[in-house]
């Protein structure tokens, strides 16, 4: 397990919220196989993730938090994801989802979302639909107006850590243009139990169904302002990286450990060339991904930056963890191996948008001078 790296400069109280990380991560990584096993929700971790004050730590300052910054969030959710990458990405969503609103409605609501985040309560973003697909800050599904805001009709699915939410980040189109509220689940809104999954089985992504849902005129949020946290795009690619850290711990602790024909599998030349090859690309990946937080933290706008980040993190996952199944041969193959389990989570990395398809072509486009295939 690697230690969580502290990013300087560090605030104090960041100081310490990473020592009692350090301590919980292997109790935190000791239940990840199970929660993968039976597509559990890490409840219990997601919980203590609050009570132990990391999601005060994330919020800004301004909104009662401790404005602890993208560095520091972003280093937690890479030693989260490295021990289950399933708590990773629901506290990931958790917060975007959370600070989101938190900021998105401060001008209407004041710290009315900071202050049910400070309390514990669960947040989810639902925003994907079944027909925007990837583009999900495109919603397809137009809002009818009734007295006092809208009602919704319709899906979103892939809604991760839905069941526990207390209150949903919901995306909508108002005349076409994409509109946004912070809601409370209701007898309007169905859960339909999809997540058997492939991979991050933990996070129970679910459909959920609207039928007639309000959205009060008073929950809409405002439009991003200038420093507003983006920690979804922050976040993502440290999910990736915590997984190939995991894949690459699994491999390297198969390769000391098998012993063929007398000598250990870590001796093979192959074995130590392609061992390097995805080392050094996993350390530009990282370095590439926290300069773009520490950026980010000074003011810089980073969201393209993150962009790249994410394709860069979600490619070498998945390569990380083939060349682990690779060097694991027939044991790594195994259901009591990690190894397949860090691949069929690596590749939710490059699912989850923006996809590494859609990401493509718009880094393809910018750096050609021309216009994208697709738009994101
Ligand atoms: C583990 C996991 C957790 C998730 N959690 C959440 C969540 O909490 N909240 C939430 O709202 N959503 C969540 N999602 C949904 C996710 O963010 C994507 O929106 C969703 O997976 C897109 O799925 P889709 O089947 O509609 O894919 P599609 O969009 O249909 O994609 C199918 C293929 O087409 C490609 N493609 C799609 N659009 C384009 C384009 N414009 N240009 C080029 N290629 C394109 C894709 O790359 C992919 O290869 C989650 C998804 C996963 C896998």
């Amino acid at each position: 397990m690697v230690a969580p790296a502290a990013p300087a400069p560090v605030r104090a109280d960041t100081r310490s919220l990473f020592d009692t990380l350090a301590g919980a991560l292997p109790r935190i990584a000791a239940a990840a196989a199970e929660h993968d096993e039976h597509a559990t929700l890490p409840e219990a971790e997601l919980r203590w993730l609050n009570a132990s004050g990391f999601d005060a730590a994330v919020l800004p300052e301004r909104l009662g938090g401790g404005g602890a910054g993208y560095a520091f969030y972003g280093s937690v959710v890479r030693s989260l994801a490295e021990a289950d990458p399933a708590v990773a990405t629901i506290w990931t969503m958790h917060l975007g989802a959370a600070v989101g609103l938190a900021q998105l409605t401060e001008e209407r609501l004041g710290t009315h979302f900071a202050d049910a985040l400070l309390r514990g309560d669960r947040f989810a973003n639902a925003l994907s639909e079944p027909t925007s697909g990837n583009r999900f800050l495109h919603p397809q599904q137009e809002a009818t107006p009734v007295s006092g805001g809208f009602t919704i009709s319709g899906a979103k699915r892939f809604v991760s850590g839905s069941e526990l939410a207390d209150h949903l980040l919901v995306n909508v189109a108002i005349d076409g243009a994409p509109a946004f509220f912070g809601i409370e689940p209701d007898e309007s809104i169905t859960v339909t139990p999809i997540w058997d999954s492939l991979g991050l089985r933990g996070t129970r992504s679910q459909l959920l169904g609207f039928h007639d849902t309000f959205l009060p005129d008073e929950r809409r949020a405002g439009p991003p302002g200038a420093g507003h946290l983006n920690l979804v795009g922050a976040g993502l690619p440290g999910i990736s990286l915590g997984i190939a850290d995991a894949a690459l711990a699994a491999l390297v602790a198969h390769a000391r450990g098998r012993t063929i024909v007398g000598r250990p599998l870590a001796e093979q030349q192959w074995v130590q060339y392609a061992v390097a090859e995805h080392h050094v690309r996993l350390e530009a990946a990282r370095a590439f991904w926290e300069r773009a937080l520490e950026r980010a933290d000074a003011g810089a706008a980073a969201d393209g930056d993150f962009g790249k980040a994410k394709l860069l993190a979600n490619r070498i996952a998945v390569d990380v963890a083939q060349l682990a199944v690779r060097v694991g041969g027939g044991s790594g193959y195994l259901r009591t191996s990690p190894i397949q389990r860090h691949l069929r989570d690596a590749e939710a990395g490059q699912l989850m948008a923006y996809s590494t398809e859609v990401l493509s072509g718009v880094i393809g486009a910018e750096v050609l001078g021309t216009t994208s295939g697709e738009s994101a």
